[in-house]
């Protein structure tokens, strides 16, 4: 994996930085949020098979394709996890995020916890993850309505699903729980800026400490 330069010159190993939650839970605002205030990650946008709605934009929200497309793209090792969620195929392109952890950037992953296991079984040390966690039912399913790019069937089989989803919780990192959409993302962030600064990530550090050694015995 690629090296970079952390803000204090020390080179360290790129991360993937994961994201998963219920659907209504926040973590697109808060991915948002992250990729406006955090410019240095870079976003994976997935590829996915259900149809754009009102307001998404191809190529920043996802790529749209065809089932033939990802059953193809998916055959030909293209993709570094794929899922199923809600009937439709989604699925993380292979090559930018190796392109932009090789120049020496952290990647962020709205993916979900199927998702998030494949990744965690090919990079184990390289992937944090954080599970967003809606402070009521009540809260998730008003957020849903208040989205209202879905009809009420949608939203009633993304209610239930999110019952499936909550059980994962126990295999991430770290949780946060959105009851303020500020405060939760303050939470995101210290969460990265901390992983950012782990020993074991920060492969420039023993070059920098035998050269803070010589300086002293100067
Ligand atoms: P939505 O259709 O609401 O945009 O996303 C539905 C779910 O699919 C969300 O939980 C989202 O995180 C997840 N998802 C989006 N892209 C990917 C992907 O590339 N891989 C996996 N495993 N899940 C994804």
């Amino acid at each position: 994996m690629a090296e970079r330069h952390g803000f204090d010159g020390v080179e360290r190993r790129g991360l993937m930085f994961v994201l998963s939650s219920p659907s209504g839970a926040g973590k697109t605002t808060l991915s948002r949020l992250l990729m406006e205030r955090m410019p240095e990650l870079s976003l994976s946008v997935s590829v996915t098979t259900r149809p754009m709605r009102p307001g998404e934009v191809e190529g920043r929200d996802y790529f749209f394709i065809d089932k033939v497309r990802f059953d193809a793209m998916s055959k030909g090792g293209e993709l570094l996890e794929s899922a199923t969620v809600f009937d439709h195929s989604y699925g993380t392109p292979r090559a930018p995020v190796e392109a932009a952890l090789s120049s020496g950037r952290d990647v962020l992953f709205d993916i979900d916890w199927q998702g998030t296991q494949q990744l965690r079984e090919k990079a184990r040390a390289d992937v944090v993850s954080v599970f967003i966690l809606p402070p009521s039912a009540a809260d998730l399913e008003k957020r849903l309505h208040t989205r209202a790019q879905d009809s009420d069937g949608v939203i009633r089989g993304r209610m239930s699903r999110a019952t499936h989803e909550l059980s994962h919780w126990a295999e991430y990192d770290y949780i946060v729980i959105n009851r303020d959409v500020d405060e939760a993302f303050a939470e995101v962030q210290s969460i990265l800026k901390a992983e950012r600064l782990k020993r074991e990530r920060r492969t420039g550090l023993t070059g920098f400490v035998r050269e803070l050694q010589r300086q002293l015995a100067q």
